[in-house]
């Protein structure tokens, strides 16, 4: 699918827009100012994979302890601030990007100070939209709505443009899907600016998840959108897994092992869930894209190994493993899925190597 094309910002390191890789950021919840807490927050999720960690800074203790976590941060830091722009100008001293909605900061001489500071170091500023903390005039008018979310942010870019500064991204966050997804479609076209894209306070693991997946998702499936954050309660390293999952079933990133495996039914031959947990935690590691199918019984099985780089095909005690839709070994059902992983890590080799 076709992405919408945008200006491209840089995040420290990382590239956001303008065709760059979409990507997958969080937010620690330690309190900033504990360093030893947030560098080891931060530590975690770059393990888990994520590019990008945001960190709130409320008060003036937090925004001084951001040059310590920048030096030992082995990710990009974005300074999450509200209101205040003395905490914005301490922190644009060190971190990568601010975020800060600058109609909320006051007088235009401070706008104009906040927009020195960030130009200075090159940094971009994330204007970050939400439906629960609309200016009143605009709520007033529109109501909290998807419309009013895209005036908002019209005003705050604007604030920006009129001082010469373009180094922006947008995100406009509600906590339903259907005004996220329809405030970001609306302003698409609007503005040339990368967007990162969320649906707030989500809610827990499987709530989340499921909201995060729609609105995110319909939202890449338009080619909107160029770096995103999946809101979790309480959660860290799964916000980056459900975010890379996100993007790999939406089809923009290929990266790691599409499974497939059936629903199991009253045909089953195995222990099918036993065997995908099994496949899908000793794989965790693989980042060549492969597809590889786990199915229970033969009726769809071998469809599905036709399609599938490496398949096990469960019969009654053995089963078959597939590679490229070849036959290669029919097995006593316990030794299949060492077979099946050892087939893998071939192929994704093979893969890796060009072969
Ligand atoms: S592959 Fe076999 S066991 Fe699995 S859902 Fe289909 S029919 Fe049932």
């Amino acid at each position: 699918m076709e992405r919408y094309p945008t200006k491209q910002i840089h995040v420290g390191g990382v590239a956001v827009g303008g065709g760059a890789p979409i990507s997958v950021q969080s937010m620690t919840f330690s309190r900033t100012a504990d360093v030893a807490e947030t560098v080891e927050q931060i530590k975690r999720l770059h393990f888990a994979g994520c590019d990008i960690v945001r960190v709130a800074v409320p008060e003036e203790e937090d925004a001084r302890a951001l040059k310590e976590i920048k030096e030992r941060s082995p990710l990009p830091i974005v300074a999450d601030i509200h209101f205040n722009y003395r905490l914005a100008l301490i922190a644009a001293e060190v971190v990568d990007c601010i975020r800060i909605n600058p109609g909320n900061i006051g007088s235009k001489k401070r706008i104009r100070e906040v927009v020195k500071a960030c130009k200075e170091r090159s940094i971009p500023i994330r204007i970050g939209i939400n439906a629960g903390s609309l200016e009143r005039e605009i709520e007033g008018r529109y109501g909290a709505t998807a419309e009013a979310m895209v005036q908002s942010a019209l005003y705050h870019i604007r604030l920006l443009e009129d001082l010469d500064f373009t180094d922006i991204k947008v995100s406009m966050k509600a906590s339903d899907v259907p005004r996220t997804v329809e405030a970001y479609r609306k302003l698409r076209p609007l503005v040339p600016y990368p967007f990162h894209l969320g649906v707030t306070e989500a809610g827990t693991l499987f709530h989340g998840t499921i909201k995060s997946a729609i609105g995110i998702g319909s939202l890449l499936l338009d080619g909107i959108g160029d770096t995103l954050r999946v809101s979790l309660t309480g959660e860290l390293e799964k916000e980056v897994e459900v975010g890379r999952a996100i993007l790999k079933d939406a089809g923009v990133a290929r990266e790691g092992l599409n499974i497939i495996s059936c629903p199991t039914c009253g045909r089953i031959e195995a222990d099918l869930v036993k065997a995908v947990a099994e496949v899908e935690e000793r794989t965790r590691h693989i980042k060549t894209p492969l597809t590889v199918s786990v199915m229970g019984c033969a009726v769809n099985a071998i469809g599905e190994a036709k399609h599938a780089d490496v398949a096990i095909a469960y019969g009654k005690g053995s089963g078959l493993i597939m590679v490229e839709g070849e036959v290669v070994a029919k097995l006593p059902e316990e030794e299949l899925v060492d077979r099946f992983l050892h087939e893998v890590e071939k192929m994704a080799r093979k893969r890796s190597s060009g072969k």
